[in-house]
């Protein structure tokens, strides 16, 4: 079972990713927990490159190639082996982070931004995405200075989020919506109730 979670910045998706885990592995299951952009040795490398301060504006192509690059490693190493291994892999951010930021975000074409994505990761797909969906006026706030997101503009976290809700909309199957102003425990009681029937695969 593959879970992602998506979302703007400041909108809970790594403490809910670990709730997640921690139930799981309560219930007895195998889980790898994971991220993106930056949990294998060359994504710690390529994720320092893409957010460092140092490195200044990067071409929009550049950047997405940077992430797909991150995504590549990250699926081929980490997310099939540990599925292969039967172990449930929950991932803060995936494809659809790139879909959102470098598709939506900026002025690059989604679809070929997608193509790229689906190509880097073997078009693999998640079982669930959740996104932690909250306004990016709201999930900025909660941070003073982090990594380039005060060179970004909120004209830009406002189209990244309408890309993350406009892809859930499209394919309710595979995704849960939910308020990220919510509670914690409310929000990580909605996304048991979501994973639990994908656990008898
Ligand atoms: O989720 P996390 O906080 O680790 O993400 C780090 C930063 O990378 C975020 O500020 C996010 O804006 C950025 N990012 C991005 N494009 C992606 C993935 C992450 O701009 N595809």
């Amino acid at each position: 079972v593959f879970v992602c979670f998506e979302g703007g910045e400041g909108s809970g998706k790594s403490t809910q990713s670990g709730l997640l885990r921690d139930w799981l592995t309560g219930q007895g299951y195998a889980v790898r927990l994971t991220f993106e952009p930056g949990d294998t040795a060359v994504g710690r490398l390529l994720r320092e490159i893409v957010l460092s301060p140092e490195t200044g504006e990067l071409s929009d192509r550049t950047e997405a190639l940077l992430y797909a690059a991150d995504k590549s490693e990250h699926v081929d190493t980490v997310v099939m082996p540990a599925l292969e291994r039967g172990e449930v892999v929950i991932t803060d951010r995936y494809v659809d982070s790139m879909l959102a930021y470098q598709g939506a975000g900026r002025a690059l074409d989604v679809d070929e931004v997608e193509q790229v994505a689906r190509w880097a990761t073997h078009d693999l797909r998640p079982h669930l995405t959740v996104v932690l969906d909250l306004e990016p006026a709201h999930g900025l706030g909660r941070f003073d200075e982090r990594d380039r997101i005060e060179g970004e503009s909120l004209e830009f976290h406002l189209r990244v989020r309408d890309g993350f809700l406009r892809m859930a909309k499209a394919d309710p199957d595979h995704y849960l919506v939910l308020d990220a102003r919510a509670g914690i425990d409310e929000i990580a009681a909605a996304i048991r109730e979501r994973v639990a029937p994908l656990l008898t695969r």
